[in-house]
């Protein structure tokens, strides 16, 4: 390694030294025909351990990444310093004590007066507390994300959601001409709850459902929104009418086996749902808004039936 010694500096270059060693930033400066490091400024030892005279070749810079940047920053580097581009690469450098700091190197290519490549000089800033704060924001926008997306009551998906999903799966059900099917269900005389057991236990008493609702949905691509009050929507891609007859009957019993009182229903004891159900292979005629229409006159015949009931798919339109 070739540090210069301030006794070979003109007075300028004193100056430039220290004001160099003075900024947060970590000057470095690699000669392009040995690949040797010909300076590197003393803050790297305080940002990452490693004394200035252990940074001797850009191996030693390489080895001092995460493996899992490694490739791609080398590879990015090594390719726009031969073109003789200006760079800057962000990456993780591995730290004394086996950590890892998140570093921006800067580089620029200095060039001969012939025009060939004769050094490259840059700075290395330590980006960690930016990239904590970028994956915070990041975590952040995620989590308001899926908060626009669930219903803050249930925290199943809500109506926004249902609507896309459906839209989605309706396309994918047109694409493959394959069934697909939408449950409706609608809890039986829930302002009769509310009004004996209050609001509070009636919202308790949705989260439950909606709980119990998004066990029965068992396979990847069943989904289960809130579509409305005290109305949930189950979408089943993939799934004739006879496999989304059962699982309908399937909610109406594990809603019914939960046993949460309800004295004030006329239908049973305990809280009970209605239930429509539709199938569909959808052709270019056919529309999501039309199929839901549909689907919820079934649950409306359910309710007409006497509630505690599901409209099958497989009976008779209504
Ligand atoms: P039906 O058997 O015909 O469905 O009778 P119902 O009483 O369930 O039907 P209706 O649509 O008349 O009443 C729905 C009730 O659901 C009214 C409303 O107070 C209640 N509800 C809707 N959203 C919420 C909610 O977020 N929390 C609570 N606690 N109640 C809700
Ligand atoms: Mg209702
Ligand atoms: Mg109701």
């Amino acid at each position: 390694m070739n540090l210069k010694s301030p006794n070979d500096m003109d007075a300028d270059g004193a100056v430039y030294k220290t004001l160099l060693e003075s900024t947060k930033a970590i000057p470095w400066r690699i000669d392009w025909n040995t690949m040797e490091f010909s300076y590197i400024g003393p803050q790297i030892e305080g940002v990452l351990g490693w004394a200035p005279h252990s940074w001797m070749t850009v191996d030693d810079w390489a080895d001092r990444m995460h493996p899992d940047d490694r490739e791609r920053v080398v590879n990015f580097c090594v390719a726009q310093s031969q073109a003789g581009i200006d760079h800057e690469a962000d990456y993780r450098a591995l730290t004394k004590d086996g950590g890892y700091v998140w570093i921006r190197d800067v580089v620029h290519v200095v060039r001969k007066s012939n025009g060939e490549v004769d050094a490259l000089v840059g700075f290395m800033f330590d980006i960690s507390e930016r990239k904590e704060t970028e994956e915070a924001v990041t975590r952040l926008q995620k989590e308001l994300e899926d908060l626009s997306y669930k219903d803050g009551l249930t925290g199943v998906a809500n109506r926004r959601m249902f609507d896309s999903l459906l839209d989605k799966e309706w396309a994918s059900a047109r694409r493959t001409i394959q069934p697909i099917s939408l449950i409706m269900m609608d809890i039986d005389f829930f302002k009769e709850f509310n009004d004996h057991y209050g609001h509070i236990a009636g919202d308790d008493c949705l989260r439950r459902v909606g709980r119990v609702l998004e066990k029965v949905a068992a396979r990847p691509r069943d989904f289960v929104a809130r579509f409305g009050g005290e109305e949930f929507a189950l979408i089943l891609p993939e799934t004739d009418a006879r496999s989304a007859d059962q699982v309908a009957e399937k909610c109406r019993q594990m809603i019914y086996d939960e046993m949460i009182p309800h004295d004030s229903s006329s239908v049973s004891p305990f809280l009970t749902i209605s239930l429509g159900v539709g199938t569909v292979i959808p052709t270019k005629a056919d529309l999501p808004k039309a199929f839901i229409e549909s689907v919820d006159r079934r649950l409306y015949k359910a309710k007409q039936r006497g509630r505690n009931c599901v409209q099958f798919a497989q009976q008779e339109n209504v």
